[in-house]
């Protein structure tokens, strides 16, 4: 790489950079501190894995061979009400902070996500009735078939429920993204739905405190009728089951903790356990919603069943 100046550390424990706190050494890890280093390491590197913060990431116990980047510096933001603009790292609860202060509606959910701009964007998040496609206006895409930095349309984005076009290639990775928010008529309006959504949280799901990786499957569609993946575990009696280290959540059925020292094998085995219980009361294959990164091959054994089709 031309330029040595990036910071780059050998054998670093991602343990701080994954929500569900399981220890996974990479062996290489780059964190740039602006864009333009961020476009230089995805020059020149094979196949990195990019984090933000790892809110939705089964990061393997036995490590990433992968080269990795983080992209915790990457976290300018600029304003133009009622357009904003991000860069990949910035973490989304600030940006619906700004938006209030604005008075600008559609990133409410944003307060309750442990995540930055670019996870959001990449797996498409969402949450009571509102996603960040609704929002998206277009974003600086670097395609590292073409070498080259693209401004992407919300088309061109591909988005889908938990999914975009970032998601599916590793190909695509965002440096910033442009997003049109509108005018609310009071900050109230705004704090409202804030505080729903926060409250809806405290009453079901886990904070980071009890570390997860926020919902383990997707909801699925099933002839046209949309069934809650978390109603469909719970009635299978899951809630509180254990597998090592890793336990459904006691409250909610659709998330997984690590309550004690567990590792991506225990998180994976019960996940399983999940994806079978549901299969074979309901018929219903669920799909998961995290991903897992990793090389071990009784991890990448399990994942390819949980994950086909
Ligand atoms: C307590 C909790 C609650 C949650 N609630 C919700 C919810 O309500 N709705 C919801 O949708 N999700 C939810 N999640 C899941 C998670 O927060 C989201 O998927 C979030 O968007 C991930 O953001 P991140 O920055 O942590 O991304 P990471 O987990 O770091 O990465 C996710 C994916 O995005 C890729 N990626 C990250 N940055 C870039 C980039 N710059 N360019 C290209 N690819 C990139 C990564 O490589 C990876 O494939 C929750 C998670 C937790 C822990």
């Amino acid at each position: 790489m031309k330029n040595n100046e990036i910071e780059h550390v050998n054998d670093y424990n991602l343990l701080p950079y994954n929500t569900l706190r399981i220890e996974s050494v990479a062996q290489d890890v780059y964190i740039p501190a602006n864009t333009d280093e961020f476009a230089l390491l995805l020059a020149n590197l094979d196949n990195p894995l990019i984090i933000g913060r790892g809110s939705n990431l089964l990061l393997s116990s036995s490590g990433i061979k992968r080269p990795v980047i983080l992209t915790k510096n990457l976290n300018k933001v600029s304003v133009n009400s009622p357009y904003i603009e991000a860069q990949a790292g910035v973490q989304t609860p600030k940006l619906a902070q700004m938006a209030l202060e604005l008075k600008l509606t559609g990133f409410e959910f944003l307060s309750c996500l442990p995540a930055t701009i670019g996870g959001a964007v990449c797996m498409n998040a969402g949450a009571t009735g509102q996603s960040i496609s609704d929002t998206f206006l277009c974003a600086e895409i670097y395609d590292s078939n073409e070498d080259k930095i693209k401004e992407f349309s919300a088309e061109d984005m591909k988005f889908s429920y938990r999914n975009s076009i970032c998601k599916n290639q590793d190909r695509f990775y965002l440096l910033s993204a442009k997003f049109k928010l509108k005018e609310a008529s009071t900050f109230d309006e705004i704090q409202k739905l804030m505080d729903e959504n926060i409250n809806k949280r405290k009453s079901s799901q886990p904070d980071l405190k009890e570390p997860n990786i926020g919902c383990v499957f997707k909801n699925p569609t099933v002839n046209g009728e949309k069934h809650s993946a978390g109603k469909l575990l719970d009635e299978c009696g899951l809630k509180s089951s254990p597998v090592g280290g890793a336990m459904v959540y006691h409250n909610h059925a659709n998330f997984i903790i690590n309550f004690n020292n567990a590792t991506s094998f225990d998180y994976l085995s019960l996940m399983k356990k999940m994806q079978d219980c549901v299969f074979d009361k309901f018929n219903i294959r669920l799909e998961p919603e995290i991903i897992y990164i990793g090389d071990d091959k009784k991890e990448l054994e399990l994942w390819k069943e949980i994950s086909q089709k």
